[in-house]
């Protein structure tokens, strides 16, 4: 999130020491155990702001800071977006959820002097409050999350992450017959001893190969997956971002470490052992 889209220099990557690591998994699962908290209280009638403030008591009373309060001009801890809100929805007393719509909650602490960003889409009511195709974005969107995450080893090149979630998505769209659209002007981003760092990741498929991936890398994916367009537009609000045809949207986001032995999904509550082991990638946390 916060990331507009720039031309990508050539750069070589650094990458985190193990100690390093292990602080920021302490900011990831900080994020991914607030994100677990906030998704029992998301009920048609809660506020997006009531769902802000108990973000920040949690993130607080675990040590952390929010870190989305430490971007210039926004106060919140959440960035909540509806329906066809893309990212950065700015939570108010005012936007009470209904059955039936998507949410996706994007969340960020600092820990140490370290962060973590991680992003769940739901859909509020559950699945048999769902429309059909909103259940199908959502799966094909978080599919996509992941596959861009394998796509992540030592001596690969960094866009392989946006060649495998565009993959992963036109697989989807001809699987369920739905037109899906990447966002393009939003894309991941590096983190570490800041939320948004260089380099920023696509989520799509660009002509050149990125930056050589070195050990100890550590990014956020976060593919941002439409039922329509992949334009977006900022409303007058100066934050939220909704798609230009009114289609809904969806976001999915991890923050990764990229290690010698295979990858740790810092933001995931078990490191991501699960979902890498059913994609037949190696899973490496702490040693
Ligand atoms: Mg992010
Ligand atoms: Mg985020």
């Amino acid at each position: 999130m916060f990331g507009r889209r720039r031309l990508f220099g050539r750069r070589r990557l650094s990458g985190c020491t193990d100690d390093q690591l292990l602080l920021m998994r302490e900011a990831g699962l900080l994020v991914g155990r607030t994100l677990e908290m906030l998704h029992g209280e998301i009920r048609a009638g809660v506020s997006t702001l009531e769902l802000d403030r108990l973000a920040e008591d949690f993130i607080r009373s675990h040590g952390g800071i929010p870190n989305f309060q430490l971007v210039p001009g926004y106060s919140h801890t959440l960035c909540t977006s509806v329906n066809e809100q893309v990212v950065h929805g700015v939570p108010t007393s005012t936007t009470i959820l209904r059955e039936g719509d998507l949410l996706s909650i994007d969340c960020g602490a600092e820990v140490s002097g370290w962060n973590g960003d991680a992003a769940i889409s739901v859909i509020v009511g559950g699945s048999e409050a769902a429309r059909p195709e909103d259940l199908d974005l959502l799966a094909a969107t978080e599919a996509a999350l992941y596959a861009g995450i394998v796509a992540l080893r030592i001596g690969g090149r960094l866009y392989a992450v946006g060649d495998a979630i565009e993959r992963s998505i036109l697989a989807a769209a001809a699987r369920d017959g739905h037109t899906y659209g990447i966002i393009d002007e939003y894309v991941g981003h590096g983190i570490g001893r800041q939320m948004h760092m260089d380099p920023q990741i696509p989520n799509y498929a660009v002509r050149e190969t990125g930056p050589k991936l070195v050990a100890g890398f550590t990014g956020a994916i976060e593919p941002m997956v439409t039922l329509g367009t992949s334009e977006a537009t900022v409303l007058t609000d100066g934050w939220t971002v909704v798609t230009t045809d009114g289609s809904r949207s969806c976001h999915w986001e991890h923050s990764v470490a990229v290690r010698e032995q295979g990858l740790w999904i810092l933001t995931s509550l078990d490191g991501g052992q699960a979902a890498l082991a059913a994609l037949g990638a190696a899973f490496a946390p702490e040693t």
